[in-house]
Protein backbone atom coordinates (compact mmCIF):
# COMPACT_ATOMS: atom_id res chain seq x y z
CA UNK A 1 0.00 0.00 0.00
CA UNK A 2 1.40 3.75 -1.31
CA UNK A 3 2.04 6.10 1.95
CA UNK A 4 -1.11 7.93 3.30
CA UNK A 5 -1.13 12.04 3.51
CA UNK A 6 -2.08 14.51 6.05
CA UNK A 7 -5.34 15.17 4.17
CA UNK A 8 -6.80 19.13 4.58
CA UNK A 9 -9.26 18.49 1.47
CA UNK A 10 -12.38 20.33 1.46
CA UNK A 11 -15.01 17.86 0.63
CA UNK A 12 -15.04 15.09 -0.06
CA UNK A 13 -12.56 14.68 3.13
CA UNK A 14 -10.78 12.86 5.28
CA UNK A 15 -12.71 10.20 6.70
CA UNK A 16 -10.88 8.40 10.29
CA UNK A 17 -8.26 5.69 9.36
CA UNK A 18 -9.88 2.78 11.63
CA UNK A 19 -13.17 3.59 9.64
CA UNK A 20 -11.31 2.78 6.32
CA UNK A 21 -9.61 0.02 7.66
CA UNK A 22 -12.95 -1.80 8.70
CA UNK A 23 -14.44 -1.12 5.35
CA UNK A 24 -11.52 -2.70 3.55
CA UNK A 25 -11.20 -5.48 6.34
CA UNK A 26 -15.21 -6.49 5.35
CA UNK A 27 -15.29 -5.26 1.71
CA UNK A 28 -15.79 -8.73 0.27
CA UNK A 29 -17.25 -10.62 2.71
CA UNK A 30 -19.57 -8.54 5.02
CA UNK A 31 -20.58 -10.04 7.52
CA UNK A 32 -20.72 -13.65 6.84
CA UNK A 33 -22.94 -12.60 3.78
CA UNK A 34 -20.42 -14.08 1.00
CA UNK A 35 -21.29 -10.60 -0.21
CA UNK A 36 -19.83 -6.82 -0.32
CA UNK A 37 -21.95 -4.58 1.21
CA UNK A 38 -21.88 -2.49 -2.17
CA UNK A 39 -23.87 -5.93 -3.32
CA UNK A 40 -26.51 -6.36 -1.11
CA UNK A 41 -30.03 -5.74 -0.84
CA UNK A 42 -31.00 -2.35 0.71
CA UNK A 43 -33.78 -4.35 2.28
CA UNK A 44 -31.75 -7.02 3.91
CA UNK A 45 -31.23 -7.35 7.46
CA UNK A 46 -27.40 -6.54 7.17
CA UNK A 47 -28.01 -3.18 5.47
CA UNK A 48 -30.98 -2.12 7.27
CA UNK A 49 -29.14 -2.51 10.30
CA UNK A 50 -26.07 0.51 9.18
CA UNK A 51 -29.28 2.07 8.67
CA UNK A 52 -31.22 1.66 11.81
CA UNK A 53 -27.64 2.51 13.69
CA UNK A 54 -26.61 5.60 12.06
CA UNK A 55 -30.15 6.99 12.60
CA UNK A 56 -29.68 5.65 16.24
CA UNK A 57 -26.08 6.54 17.24
CA UNK A 58 -27.16 9.96 15.71
CA UNK A 59 -29.75 10.47 18.44
CA UNK A 60 -27.79 9.44 20.40
CA UNK A 61 -25.35 11.74 19.67
CA UNK A 62 -27.40 14.75 19.31
CA UNK A 63 -29.45 13.59 22.74
CA UNK A 64 -32.81 13.72 20.39
CA UNK A 65 -35.91 11.77 20.71
CA UNK A 66 -39.02 10.56 18.92
CA UNK A 67 -39.93 14.21 18.03
CA UNK A 68 -37.23 14.09 15.15
CA UNK A 69 -36.74 12.22 12.56
CA UNK A 70 -33.01 11.35 11.16
CA UNK A 71 -32.88 10.37 7.40
CA UNK A 72 -30.88 9.97 4.09
CA UNK A 73 -31.85 11.87 0.86
CA UNK A 74 -29.53 11.73 -2.27
CA UNK A 75 -28.48 14.16 -3.84
CA UNK A 76 -26.29 16.33 -1.98
CA UNK A 77 -26.70 19.48 0.22
CA UNK A 78 -27.53 21.37 -3.37
CA UNK A 79 -30.98 19.21 -3.84
CA UNK A 80 -31.52 20.50 -0.09
CA UNK A 81 -31.77 24.13 -1.33
CA UNK A 82 -34.78 23.68 -3.24
CA UNK A 83 -36.45 20.46 -1.16
CA UNK A 84 -36.49 23.06 1.64
CA UNK A 85 -38.55 25.76 0.54
CA UNK A 86 -40.72 23.14 -1.40
CA UNK A 87 -41.88 21.46 1.43
CA UNK A 88 -41.47 24.16 4.28
CA UNK A 89 -42.86 27.25 3.21
CA UNK A 90 -46.43 28.77 4.10
CA UNK A 91 -48.58 29.87 2.06
CA UNK A 92 -48.78 33.79 2.42
CA UNK A 93 -45.78 33.82 4.86
CA UNK A 94 -41.94 35.58 4.26
CA UNK A 95 -39.14 32.36 3.81
CA UNK A 96 -36.36 34.17 5.55
CA UNK A 97 -32.29 33.52 4.66
CA UNK A 98 -29.24 35.27 6.16
CA UNK A 99 -26.39 35.26 3.57
CA UNK A 100 -22.87 34.35 4.71
CA UNK A 101 -21.61 32.99 1.48
CA UNK A 102 -21.20 30.91 -1.76
CA UNK A 103 -23.89 28.13 -0.24
CA UNK A 104 -25.97 30.86 1.91
CA UNK A 105 -26.21 32.68 -1.58
CA UNK A 106 -27.23 29.32 -3.67
CA UNK A 107 -30.10 28.03 -1.39
CA UNK A 108 -31.46 31.81 -1.46
CA UNK A 109 -31.26 31.39 -5.24
CA UNK A 110 -33.38 28.07 -5.38
CA UNK A 111 -35.81 29.47 -2.88
CA UNK A 112 -36.22 32.87 -5.21
CA UNK A 113 -36.74 30.44 -8.27
CA UNK A 114 -39.36 28.25 -6.90
CA UNK A 115 -41.22 31.73 -6.35
CA UNK A 116 -41.23 32.18 -2.43
CA UNK A 117 -41.20 35.20 -0.55
CA UNK A 118 -37.65 35.25 0.30
CA UNK A 119 -35.98 38.03 2.40
CA UNK A 120 -32.73 38.09 3.06
CA UNK A 121 -32.64 39.45 6.89
CA UNK A 122 -28.75 40.13 7.38
CA UNK A 123 -25.94 39.14 5.61
CA UNK A 124 -22.40 39.82 5.36
CA UNK A 125 -21.43 40.41 1.43
CA UNK A 126 -20.68 43.83 2.36
CA UNK A 127 -17.06 42.56 3.70
CA UNK A 128 -16.82 39.47 1.01
CA UNK A 129 -18.53 36.98 3.69
CA UNK A 130 -15.71 37.46 5.88
CA UNK A 131 -17.20 37.53 9.35
CA UNK A 132 -20.93 36.55 10.92
CA UNK A 133 -23.71 38.99 10.82
CA UNK A 134 -24.86 39.99 14.25
CA UNK A 135 -27.46 42.34 16.07
CA UNK A 136 -30.19 41.26 12.89
CA UNK A 137 -33.76 41.18 14.00
CA UNK A 138 -36.18 38.25 12.91
CA UNK A 139 -39.29 38.48 11.93
CA UNK A 140 -41.82 36.68 14.17
CA UNK A 141 -43.96 35.68 10.89
CA UNK A 142 -41.47 34.00 8.82
CA UNK A 143 -42.13 30.46 7.70
CA UNK A 144 -38.48 29.19 8.88
CA UNK A 145 -34.97 30.89 9.25
CA UNK A 146 -32.10 29.18 7.29
CA UNK A 147 -28.29 29.72 7.84
CA UNK A 148 -25.36 27.89 7.14
CA UNK A 149 -23.87 26.88 10.18
CA UNK A 150 -20.19 26.90 8.74
CA UNK A 151 -19.03 28.29 5.55
CA UNK A 152 -16.73 26.21 4.41
CA UNK A 153 -15.50 28.64 1.37
CA UNK A 154 -14.92 31.37 3.11
CA UNK A 155 -13.56 30.14 6.88
CA UNK A 156 -16.18 31.52 8.68
CA UNK A 157 -18.62 29.93 11.64
CA UNK A 158 -21.31 30.62 13.81
CA UNK A 159 -20.39 30.69 17.17
CA UNK A 160 -23.74 30.68 18.30
CA UNK A 161 -26.94 30.39 16.35
CA UNK A 162 -29.45 32.48 15.61
CA UNK A 163 -32.11 33.11 18.25
CA UNK A 164 -35.36 32.87 16.75
CA UNK A 165 -37.91 32.44 19.46
CA UNK A 166 -40.72 30.09 17.95
CA UNK A 167 -39.28 30.64 14.36
CA UNK A 168 -38.33 27.27 13.51
CA UNK A 169 -34.75 27.06 12.43
CA UNK A 170 -33.21 25.60 9.20
CA UNK A 171 -29.23 24.74 9.23
CA UNK A 172 -27.56 23.71 6.34
CA UNK A 173 -24.69 22.19 9.00
CA UNK A 174 -22.85 20.33 5.89
CA UNK A 175 -19.09 21.33 6.92
CA UNK A 176 -19.59 21.50 10.71
CA UNK A 177 -22.06 19.01 11.55
CA UNK A 178 -21.17 16.87 14.39
CA UNK A 179 -17.77 18.44 14.91
CA UNK A 180 -19.42 19.92 18.31
CA UNK A 181 -22.48 19.64 20.55
CA UNK A 182 -25.38 21.74 19.83
CA UNK A 183 -29.29 22.18 20.92
CA UNK A 184 -31.73 20.59 18.56
CA UNK A 185 -34.87 21.72 20.28
CA UNK A 186 -34.82 25.55 18.12
CA UNK A 187 -34.21 23.83 14.52
CA UNK A 188 -36.83 23.01 12.35
CA UNK A 189 -34.85 20.99 9.98
CA UNK A 190 -31.39 20.43 9.52
CA UNK A 191 -29.08 19.30 6.75
CA UNK A 192 -25.81 18.11 6.10
CA UNK A 193 -23.96 16.71 2.95
CA UNK A 194 -22.02 13.77 4.09
CA UNK A 195 -18.59 14.46 2.60
CA UNK A 196 -17.40 17.18 4.69
CA UNK A 197 -17.37 15.61 8.40
CA UNK A 198 -19.47 12.45 8.46
CA UNK A 199 -18.58 10.58 5.38
CA UNK A 200 -18.50 9.95 1.79
CA UNK A 201 -20.50 12.26 -1.10
CA UNK A 202 -23.62 11.54 -2.88
CA UNK A 203 -25.99 12.16 0.27
CA UNK A 204 -27.21 14.77 2.94
CA UNK A 205 -28.34 13.18 6.23
CA UNK A 206 -31.55 15.33 7.41
CA UNK A 207 -33.04 15.84 10.33
CA UNK A 208 -36.69 16.88 10.60
CA UNK A 209 -39.05 17.90 13.46
CA UNK A 210 -42.28 15.69 13.17
CA UNK A 211 -44.37 19.17 13.05
CA UNK A 212 -42.67 20.24 10.07
CA UNK A 213 -43.50 17.45 7.77
CA UNK A 214 -47.64 18.83 7.92
CA UNK A 215 -46.26 21.67 6.05
CA UNK A 216 -45.53 19.71 2.93
CA UNK A 217 -48.25 19.26 0.10
CA UNK A 218 -48.82 16.41 -1.28
CA UNK A 219 -48.73 17.43 -4.78
CA UNK A 220 -44.95 17.71 -4.42
CA UNK A 221 -43.36 14.96 -6.98
CA UNK A 222 -42.69 11.95 -4.17
CA UNK A 223 -38.83 12.26 -4.51
CA UNK A 224 -39.08 16.16 -3.73
CA UNK A 225 -41.42 15.15 -0.43
CA UNK A 226 -39.91 14.84 3.14
CA UNK A 227 -42.65 12.72 4.36
CA UNK A 228 -41.56 10.18 1.60
CA UNK A 229 -38.66 9.46 3.15
CA UNK A 230 -39.87 9.65 6.50
CA UNK A 231 -42.95 7.31 6.11
CA UNK A 232 -40.12 4.85 4.55
CA UNK A 233 -37.03 4.96 6.63
CA UNK A 234 -35.00 6.75 3.58
CA UNK A 235 -35.62 3.07 1.82
CA UNK A 236 -38.72 4.27 -0.15
CA UNK A 237 -36.30 3.44 -3.73
CA UNK A 238 -32.78 2.49 -3.43
CA UNK A 239 -30.59 4.54 -1.21
CA UNK A 240 -26.96 5.39 -1.62
CA UNK A 241 -25.86 2.21 0.36
CA UNK A 242 -22.24 2.53 0.79
CA UNK A 243 -22.68 6.09 2.10
CA UNK A 244 -24.85 5.23 4.62
CA UNK A 245 -22.76 2.01 5.79
CA UNK A 246 -19.66 4.01 6.04
CA UNK A 247 -21.59 6.85 7.99
CA UNK A 248 -22.59 4.80 10.41
CA UNK A 249 -19.20 3.59 10.97
CA UNK A 250 -17.94 7.16 11.04
CA UNK A 251 -20.77 7.62 13.82
CA UNK A 252 -19.89 4.27 15.51
CA UNK A 253 -16.07 5.80 15.55
CA UNK A 254 -17.64 9.46 17.03
CA UNK A 255 -19.29 7.85 19.85
CA UNK A 256 -16.96 4.95 21.05
CA UNK A 257 -13.35 6.02 19.86
CA UNK A 258 -13.81 9.86 20.48
CA UNK A 259 -16.41 9.64 23.31
CA UNK A 260 -19.28 11.79 21.88
CA UNK A 261 -19.41 15.58 20.92
CA UNK A 262 -17.99 17.24 23.89
CA UNK A 263 -14.85 15.51 23.33
CA UNK A 264 -14.53 16.17 19.68
CA UNK A 265 -15.19 19.66 19.95
CA UNK A 266 -12.32 19.80 22.60
CA UNK A 267 -10.04 18.17 20.01
CA UNK A 268 -11.25 20.31 17.20
CA UNK A 269 -10.58 23.50 19.27
CA UNK A 270 -7.39 22.57 20.31
CA UNK A 271 -6.45 21.71 16.71
CA UNK A 272 -7.88 25.21 15.70
CA UNK A 273 -6.20 27.00 18.14
CA UNK A 274 -2.82 25.39 17.08
CA UNK A 275 -3.07 26.92 13.93
CA UNK A 276 -4.43 30.08 14.39
CA UNK A 277 -2.59 30.98 17.14
CA UNK A 278 0.70 30.17 15.17
CA UNK A 279 -0.72 32.39 12.24
CA UNK A 280 -0.93 35.12 14.60
CA UNK A 281 2.38 35.46 15.65
CA UNK A 282 3.45 35.33 12.02
CA UNK A 283 4.07 38.16 10.12
CA UNK A 284 3.89 36.11 6.83
CA UNK A 285 0.20 33.99 7.21
CA UNK A 286 -2.36 36.00 7.30
CA UNK A 287 -5.92 34.86 8.58
CA UNK A 288 -8.67 36.01 6.34
CA UNK A 289 -12.09 35.48 8.23
CA UNK A 290 -13.05 38.24 11.49
CA UNK A 291 -11.42 36.72 14.43
CA UNK A 292 -14.68 36.50 16.33
CA UNK A 293 -16.32 34.50 13.61
CA UNK A 294 -13.75 32.05 12.42
CA UNK A 295 -13.92 28.49 11.82
CA UNK A 296 -12.56 25.49 13.45
CA UNK A 297 -13.56 23.58 10.21
CA UNK A 298 -12.02 25.52 7.45
CA UNK A 299 -9.02 27.95 8.56
CA UNK A 300 -8.77 30.15 5.73
CA UNK A 301 -5.34 32.56 5.06
CA UNK A 302 -3.09 34.03 2.54
CA UNK A 303 0.35 34.79 1.78
CA UNK A 304 2.12 37.82 0.87
CA UNK A 305 2.09 37.10 -2.87
CA UNK A 306 0.06 34.72 -5.32
CA UNK A 307 3.40 33.41 -6.43
CA UNK A 308 4.31 32.26 -2.61
CA UNK A 309 0.93 30.58 -2.14
CA UNK A 310 0.94 28.46 -5.64
CA UNK A 311 4.70 27.49 -4.44
CA UNK A 312 3.44 26.94 -0.74
CA UNK A 313 0.57 24.58 -1.79
CA UNK A 314 2.61 22.64 -4.41
CA UNK A 315 5.70 21.96 -1.73
CA UNK A 316 2.74 21.46 0.81
CA UNK A 317 1.62 18.64 -1.61
CA UNK A 318 5.05 17.33 -2.15
CA UNK A 319 5.78 16.97 1.65
CA UNK A 320 2.77 15.14 2.10
CA UNK A 321 0.27 17.49 3.06
CA UNK A 322 -2.82 17.54 0.73
CA UNK A 323 -5.46 19.74 0.09
CA UNK A 324 -4.53 23.24 0.82
CA UNK A 325 -5.66 25.45 -2.11
CA UNK A 326 -8.59 28.10 -1.31
CA UNK A 327 -11.03 27.62 -3.04
CA UNK A 328 -11.52 28.18 -6.75
CA UNK A 329 -13.72 31.15 -6.42
CA UNK A 330 -11.54 32.84 -3.23
CA UNK A 331 -7.82 31.68 -4.51
CA UNK A 332 -5.45 31.82 -1.23
CA UNK A 333 -5.21 28.55 0.93
CA UNK A 334 -7.52 26.85 3.26
CA UNK A 335 -6.75 24.01 5.55
CA UNK A 336 -9.58 22.05 6.39
CA UNK A 337 -9.77 20.39 9.45
CA UNK A 338 -12.95 18.53 9.71
CA UNK A 339 -13.08 15.42 12.21
CA UNK A 340 -11.63 12.62 11.02
CA UNK A 341 -8.01 15.10 10.83
CA UNK A 342 -6.01 14.62 13.78
CA UNK A 343 -3.85 16.22 15.88
CA UNK A 344 -0.80 14.86 14.37
CA UNK A 345 -1.96 16.56 10.96
CA UNK A 346 -1.87 20.15 12.17
CA UNK A 347 0.89 19.68 14.31
CA UNK A 348 2.82 18.67 10.99
CA UNK A 349 0.81 21.35 8.76
CA UNK A 350 2.22 24.18 11.54
CA UNK A 351 6.02 22.71 11.87
CA UNK A 352 5.64 22.83 7.77
CA UNK A 353 4.78 26.38 7.66
CA UNK A 354 7.22 27.65 9.84
CA UNK A 355 9.58 26.35 7.43
CA UNK A 356 8.28 27.54 4.68
CA UNK A 357 7.99 30.69 6.08
CA UNK A 358 11.94 31.10 7.33
CA UNK A 359 12.74 30.16 3.58
CA UNK A 360 10.13 32.35 1.70
CA UNK A 361 9.91 35.05 4.60
C1 LIG B 1 -20.23 21.38 0.31
C2 LIG B 1 -21.36 22.16 0.80
C3 LIG B 1 -22.60 22.15 0.15
C4 LIG B 1 -22.84 21.37 -1.14
O1 LIG B 1 -22.82 20.02 -0.90
P1 LIG B 1 -23.16 18.94 -2.06
O2 LIG B 1 -23.29 17.69 -1.29
O3 LIG B 1 -22.01 18.98 -3.01
O4 LIG B 1 -24.41 19.36 -2.71
C5 LIG B 1 -23.63 22.89 0.70
N1 LIG B 1 -23.47 23.60 1.82
C6 LIG B 1 -22.29 23.65 2.47
C7 LIG B 1 -22.17 24.45 3.72
C8 LIG B 1 -21.20 22.93 1.99
O5 LIG B 1 -20.03 22.97 2.63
Amino acid sequence: MGKRIFNFNPGPAALPLPVLEQVREEFLDYKGTGMSITEISHRSKQFEECLNQAVERTKRLLKIGDDFHVFFVQGGATLQFCMVPMNLAIQGKPVDYINTGTWSTNAIKEAKLLGKDVRVIASSEDKNFSYIPKGFQVDKDAAYLHFTSNNTIKGTQWAEFPKTGDVPLVGDMSSDFLSRPFEVKPFGLIYAGAQKNIGPSGSAMVIIRKDMLERGSPNLPTMLRYTTFTANNSLYNTPACFVIYVVSLVLKWLEETIGGLEKMERINKEKGKMLYDFMDRSNFYRGTAAKDSRSLMNLTFRLPSEELENKFVSEASKAGLGGLKGHRSVGGCRASLYNAVGIDAVKALVEFMADYQKRNG
